[in-house]
């Protein structure tokens, strides 16, 4: 049996996954705001160990610990050096589950396993090429070329979300102007439709919320857009047409035979998101012999992280 981790900023989630890569088990780790590292550690190893006693597999049983960590990490020593939102840095990550198991413990980028994990999802068993793309508070990458995950160099490849589309454009936290995902991220879009609302044109997504700005989401503009209500048309259109600009620059870079998208908006019905997304992109992207960019969304949500992390271990 196999483990997959995904540390994510509300909880640990953890899979039990058999060779053949089916779930036996799953279990998950609440982080509280303000937890410290120590709790959230004590917590995660007493959810892994209830998940290997409720599949009833001692611990020698486990072959192989696979982790996506959201942040940096040293994979050599198996100690994670910074999580932005999450107090980990500094923690041994492979000392702290040697105590219980004898496994191997792998450490990778958690965009990377969810990429790893919807390769994984079937009619993708010849998809070689492919990114991911999750679209929450920022937009997070994995790249998949010739069938592994692309690293670059200090394994620090994949921050798609910080190519500039508008030179000059918004200021994004980490220096540069102009940023994809200050443009097309879910926290973009719910600013954006703040800003309608602030100016007084935002009376339908205002309604839906019970009249408190504060409460808007990126779910907000998309349902009033569905009511037909004219501002949110609008914003929804600037907003593809912000995702469609980044997507097809990937499509021009990488040219893969899939682009997969996750996160919450991903939710929203083919007619409000991939098909005008699939308009755009195969109009505007560099065709290749053999077809078009395929564009689809995730298969397995939030679980593509911890079948991707136990898939470390599989090839
Ligand atoms: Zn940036």
């Amino acid at each position: 049996m196999y483990i997959g981790i995904d540390i994510g900023g509300s909880g640990i989630d953890a899979g039990l996954f058999r060779r053949d890569g089916s779930l036996a088990a799953r279990a998950r780790a609440d982080v509280a705001p303000g937890m410290g590292r120590d709790g959230i550690v004590r917590d995660m190893l007493s959810a892994l160990r209830g998940l290997i006693s409720r599949a009833g597999v001692r611990s020698e049983g486990v072959l192989g610990i696979g982790v996506g960590v959201p942040g940096a990490f040293d994979g050599a020593s198996g100690e994670i050096l910074h999580t932005p939102n999450l107090p980990l840095d500094g923690l041994n990550l492979a000392r702290e589950l040697a105590g219980d198991f004898s496994a191997p413990v792998a450490l990778e980028n958690d965009a990377n396993c969810a990429a790893l994990g919807e390769l994984r999802a079937p009619g993708r068993e010849t998809v070689t090429d492919m990114v991911f793309v999750t679209i929450g508070t920022g937009i997070g990458g994995g790249i998949i070329a010739g069938g592994t995950i692309y690293r670059g160099a200090g394994s620090a490849a994949g921050e798609i979300g910080h190519m500039v589309i508008v030179h000059g454009g918004r200021p994004c936290p980490c220096g540069r102007l102009g940023c994809w995902e200050r443009y097309a991220s879910a926290s973009a879009l719910a600013s954006s439709a703040a800003g309608v609302c602030a100016k007084g044109g935002g009376g339908a997504m205002l309604r839906l919320c019970g009249g408190d700005m504060a409460s808007i989401t990126a779910k907000t503009p998309f349902d009033a857009a569905k009511r037909g209500d004219a501002p949110s048309m609008r914003l929804i259109d600037e907003y593809i047409s912000y995702l469609a600009c980044g997507m097809t620059n990937l499509v021009n870079i990488f040219q893969p035979q899939l682009i997969c998208i996750g996160g919450g908006v991903s939710r929203e019905p083919d007619e409000w998101l991939l098909d005008p997304l699939r308009e755009t992109m195969h109009r505007e992207a560099y065709s290749r012999p053999g077809g078009r960019v395929g564009v689809e969304k995730t298969r397995f949500a939030r679980d593509a992280g911890i079948i991707g992390a136990a898939a470390l271990f599989f090839e």
